[in-house]
């Protein structure tokens, strides 16, 4: 971290208040906000900081420049994974990420951003909002001092770059792969020998043989970190990452300190930035995948049935096994259950249908 240009930016996140007509006292409306929001990514990377600069422009817009936010990436005022401690302590007042990286700070995170087999994006998004998952998120998040927001989507994910062939499961054995997350931890029980690093860190590990296999997005992101160049097959369905939630955390006593109109702002900058931002993915792996193929010749591989049924078997005993660890994962754990339920029932004669009836007809 760049202490100088990190207490630089503190100082300047401080609240600067306008003076009202006539000299008398500010009135909310003309209270100014500079804040910092720290990020996960590196600075403008399509899609996931990409977004993060959209919803920071939405909001100062909408707000006629009342809360303007300066956006970093990650690693130039902190590193990508110690974003909630700092957060969470005020260091800055936003920090865009994923709950997916704070397993370790309480077990109920992934359901917050995505857990093998769980919710699609448009899924999470309607567990989030009309299923109860956000106030259990927002209970879970007060204990850190944090005000959590969904502010974008992946879409499904790819399930990794492999340079061998998966038959079996038990090709996972002894392969060093990068694997965040809960999929990391199904992974695991296979043997595979997993490394936790920041998207920026993968490229490098393949070349130099640290690791030898890695998930990190999908088409959109892995082709502009060049993960092509380095392994050649390139594996699907995106079973650990079905829709991965990014989300904006707001360090809670100042978000509480805002004028209502300013959380409403913020508020609907997130929906807005949520939608967004899985609109952008969904137009980047379009035309992404296609360059990965036909340009760079990349080898497409679908993981087996039965690779996919022992994978889906045990991420089903490693969510509720780490449900079961502790009294809010549980409540959690019930009600994206409950919601996932119902979910495939409408799924399978809604948009799966319909998906499979299309597929079925070449011709439009
Ligand atoms: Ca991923």
């Amino acid at each position: 971290m760049n202490r100088r240009m990190f207490l630089t930016n503190a100082s300047r996140s401080a609240m600067v208040t306008g003076v009202g007509l006539l000299g008398a006292p500010a009135v909310h409306a003309t209270t100014r906000y500079a804040w910092t929001m720290v990020t996960a990514w590196p600075k403008d990377f399509p899609g996931v900081g990409t977004g993060a600069n959209n919803l920071a422009q939405h909001i100062a817009r909408m707000s006629d420049q009342r809360l303007t936010i300066t956006v970093y990436g990650a690693g130039e005022l902190v590193p990508a994974f110690d974003i909630f401690d700092a957060v969470a302590a005020g260091k800055a007042e936003m920090g865009h990420a994923s709950a997916l990286y704070w397993k370790a700070k309480h077990p109920a995170m992934p359901f917050f951003a995505t857990v093998p087999f769980g919710l699609t994006a448009q899924e999470m998004e309607a567990w989030l909002r009309y299923g109860g998952g956000e106030a259990l998120w927002d209970a879970l998040y007060t204990g850190f001092n944090l005000k959590p927001f969904a502010a974008g989507n992946t879409g499904v994910q790819m399930g990794g770059w492999f340079n061998k062939v998966i038959n079996t499961v038990e090709d996972f054995k002894g392969l060093k792969m990068r694997f965040p997350g809960l999929g990391g931890d199904v992974l695991a029980r296979l043997g595979a020998q997993i490394v936790d690093l920041p998207g920026s860190d993968i490229l490098p590990a393949l070349q130099s043989g640290a690791i030898e296999a890695a998930e990190w997005v999908g088409p959109y992101n892995d082709l502009a970190f060049g993960l092509h160049t380095v392994a050649q097959y390139y594996y699907w369905p995106g079973w650990h990452e079905p829709g991965a939630v990014l989300e904006c955390m707001i360090h809670k006593p100042v978000y509480e300190a805002l004028p209502a109109d300013l959380q409403a702002i913020i508020t609907q900058a997130m929906q807005a930035a949520y939608s967004d931002m899985l609109a952008e993915y969904t137009a980047g792996n379009n035309t992404a995948l296609m360059t990965l193929v036909q340009t760079h010749k990349v080898q497409l591989r679908r993981f087996p049935n039965a690779v996919l049924g022992r994978l889906g078997k045990i991420s089903q005993e490693v969510v509720a096994a780490l449900a079961a660890t502790d009294p809010m994962a549980q409540k959690v754990y019930q009600s994206f259950h409950a919601f996932r339920k119902h979910a495939i029932e409408w799924g399978q004669i809604g948009e799966e249908a319909y998906s499979l009836a299309r597929s079925l007809t070449s011709t439009f």
